[in-house]
């Protein structure tokens, strides 16, 4: 973890950022993905659905273990993404138009060749690998008193929040998440797990579902996330602005939805702060028109650009 001196100044507290950014795949989505394939049996090879950090991280951990990984996705899927997971020593299977397709060809695998399909979030061993950033955060700084995390399917913030609970009671976590098609802040508020329309963000890893079938992340988010927080696309992007103007760090929307929170007043904070900056898998070219305040289509959408403190 890294201190933040400016966003120290911002909310009167001592700021911290763990740097999920550094690992190798870009994202720390390699943290379950590791340990859901560690925990496996004698299987002879994984699959997962994902393009982004997810089939990254499965990619890298499985040929890491030596194992065969199968990423299967759809035709829309731009062809820079397919060469990237390749890269990354996947085999991709491509079907279909849509993800519903790509996911028949995950369960044909599973059902005719026995791989196990290794899910990004509603897993047991995936939530528990994601929660040894909440472990390492309160080893390093066990004064911690809130933690801001960034939230979409909720591995990331069910594994955090218990590994943090059980190491302080008392510690305030407030997940955060993108204003327009936040799926798990739709689900907590309705009680139970609903779908939303997925729309373009700047934070594009926090989009999609959480499954009308989920098991695992739902209810521990449910149950242990103190507040859920919604920053617009526009917070996002200062967010960003603040960690690359002032911090000196390039990363992902999705990493800084703590920041957008924060400096737009949606979050007050009493003690020492933590959050996670989570990935840094960007479009360079996009990012750049940000930092520069240039707009950007979102989707069908114009962000008008500015550039953060002027
Ligand atoms: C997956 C991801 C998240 C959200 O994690 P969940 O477990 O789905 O809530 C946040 N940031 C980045 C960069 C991600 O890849």
């Amino acid at each position: 973890m890294v201190p933040s001196p400016f966003m120290e100044k911002q909310t009167g507290q001592p700021f911290w950022m763990k740097l999920e950014i550094g690992q190798d795949t870009g994202a720390f989505k390699l943290r379950g993905a590791t340990n859901a394939i560690r925990a496996l049996g004698d299987v002879p090879g994984v699959v997962c659905c994902s393009t982004g950090n997810h089939g990254r991280a499965v990619a890298h951990a499985a040929t890491r273990a030596g194992l065969r990984a199968v990423v299967c996705m759809s035709r829309l899927v731009p062809e820079a993404k397919v060469a990237r997971i390749r890269a990354m020593g996947a085999e991709v299977v491509i079907e279909g138009r849509s993800q519903d397709d790509a996911q028949k060809a995950a369960d044909r695998l599973v059902r005719d060749e026995g791989l196990a399909e290794i899910p990004p979030f509603d897993h047991p061993a995936v939530i528990a690998g994601q929660g040894t950033i909440g472990l390492e955060m309160l080893e390093n700084q066990p004064d911690l008193s809130t933690l801001i995390i960034p939230l979409s399917g909720g591995g990331l913030a069910a594994g955090v929040a218990i590994a943090a609970r059980s190491l302080n009671p008392d510690i305030r976590l407030i997940g955060v998440t993108m204003q327009n098609g936040a799926a798990m802040a739709a689900s907590i508020t309705a009680g139970q797990p609903v779908e939303v329309e997925e729309v373009a963000s700047l934070a594009d890893s926090l989009g999609g579902g959480i499954g009308l079938d989920n098991r695992h992340s739902f209810a521990i988010c449910r149950a242990l996330l103190d507040e859920v927080v919604l920053v617009t696309e526009a917070e996002i992007r200062d967010g960003m602005q603040a960690l690359y103007y002032e911090d000196a760090l390039v990363a992902e929307g999705a990493s800084a939805v703590a920041h957008a929170a924060l400096l737009a007043g949606k979050i007050t904070v009493t003690g020492p702060t933590g959050t996670i900056l989570t990935g840094r898998n960007l479009d360079m070219s996009m990012f750049t028109r940000l930092m520069v305040g240039e707009d950007v289509m979102l989707g069908d959408k114009v962000l008008k650009g500015r550039i953060y403190g002027t």
